[in-house]
Formats: C-alpha cells, structure tokens, sequence
C-alpha cells in the first residue's frame, strides 16, 4: 500500500497534508526516512515511525455500543446526532458505520465496524441471523401471541414474517417479553406487535448473532470487540 494511503488511513490528515508531512522527512520506515508520497510500504510487515513514535496499522475496527436513546442508526443526518457523532476521532478516522439499524427510541447493542464483508454476512436475510430484543408492551401478551409470532404473522405491509421466539416474562396490562427474530424488516418487532394488538413502548436489543450486549457498558459507551468475538462473529 502507497505510504501516503497508509498515514491517511491512520489520521495523519489529508493526502495532501500527508503529502506535506513526508516531505519534512519526518516519516521513516524500517529506519530510512521516506518522502516520496508514492512509496509502497508493507504496514504489517515494516515498522514505521512518523517523529519517531510508531504508527500501529490496521485496517478494519470492530465496535460494540449501547445505544442510547436519541441518536440516529447512519452516518450522518441532517437534523440529529448519530451513532458515529459519540465516536472518538480516533475512532471516527476508520469511517466506519452501524451494522443494521436500531431506531431512534430504540436502546441497546449495536455493532460499529467499516468491515464490509462482515456487515454484509450480518445482515443478509440468507444468513437469518438472530437478534433477541426485551421490549415492555403496552398490553397482556399471551400464549395466543407466542403461537401466532411462532407460526410468523403478517404485517401492516402484507409481509409474513418468519417463526420467531417470543419469551413472556411479565404479563399483565403492562408486559415484558423477550423476543427472538431472525430478519431486519424496518420497525419490525414494533409493527409484529402492532399486528397483534399491541404496542412497543420500549425496546432494547439485547444480543446478535449470539453476541450479547456487554453489562458494563451504560447507555452511550461503547468498547471494540476482542479478537475472539471478531472471529465468532465470522
Ligand atoms: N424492531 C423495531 O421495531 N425497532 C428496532 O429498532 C429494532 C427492531
């Protein structure tokens, strides 16, 4: 990879700032100073230095956030906060975006990452990847509603959804549940109780693809995934 995409990649600045940087001969590599922004460099393999400190490289960043309430699923929005606005800029500089989204009110375990691949084997509905919610309902969810989620019911659009777990923990005119699904339709667990009668009035998604939110980290905090969940979520 050219030195120039390398320093860029690791928040150096711009490429022409970067561009600016070489040219000081502050930037070694493997002991030799190096200016010539169109260097190829192997960052696993060299060690390179920008004032003498050493430049960690990686390419990808694997974040796990309890979403708060309030903030956007995307990169950016017009009108209102998103999830990568409470990243740190040294965070930030990896570009990366949510995997799926959770809505507005929604709270709860959502993976950051700018690893395409992964993102996408996440969220293709071939891979039915599973996503346990807990939710208070306004309403008495009962044994009639675990059937019909279990048999798949049909939303507002004509859409069947698939079997999905439905756990009662609490019924009563309030319940809470806790609930399984395998697909991402928009607003889906909302609208699977809207088909039943019934109202989300909180939601919080719990786990995904057998990756539970961590209990140490509250609302708005977020931590990188270790490498051993990296590799059980691939
Ligand atoms: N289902 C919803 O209705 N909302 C979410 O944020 C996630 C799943």
């Amino acid at each position: 990879m050219r030195i120039d995409k390398v320093l860029a990649n690791m928040g150096f600045g711009t490429r022409k700032e970067v561009k600016k940087l070489l040219k000081s001969g502050v930037v070694r590599v493997d002991g030799s100073s190096i200016k010539d922004a169109k260097t190829h460099v192997n960052p696993d393999e060299q060690e390179i230095t920008v004032h003498g400190e050493f430049v960690e490289y990686r390419e990808f960043i694997y974040i796990m956030m309890n979403k708060p309430q309030g903030l956007i699923s995307a990169t950016e929005d017009a009108s209102d906060m998103t999830v990568i606005d409470i990243l740190q800029p040294e965070d930030q500089i990896f570009e990366p975006f949510p995997v799926g989204r959770l809505d507005k009110d929604t709270e709860g375990l959502l993976l950051i990452t700018n690893d395409g691949k992964l993102t996408h084997q996440l969220l293709s509905p071939k891979k039915g990847v599973g996503k346990r919610y807990y939710a208070v309902i306004d309403g008495e969810v009962t044994e009639k509603d675990q059937d019909a989620f279990q048999k798949g019911v049909t939303l507002d659009d004509g859409y069947k959804t698939k079997p999905a777990e439905l756990e009662i923990l609490e019924s009563g005119a309030t319940s809470e549940i806790e609930l399984v699904i395998t697909e991402g339709k928009f607003h889906q667990v909302k609208r699977m109780f809207e088909s039943v009668d019934k109202r989300v009035t909180f939601l919080k998604r719990l786990s995904m693809a057998g990756l539970e939110l961590d209990d140490d980290l509250e609302l708005g905090e977020y931590r990188e995934l270790n490498d051993k969940e990296i590799e059980f979520l691939y």
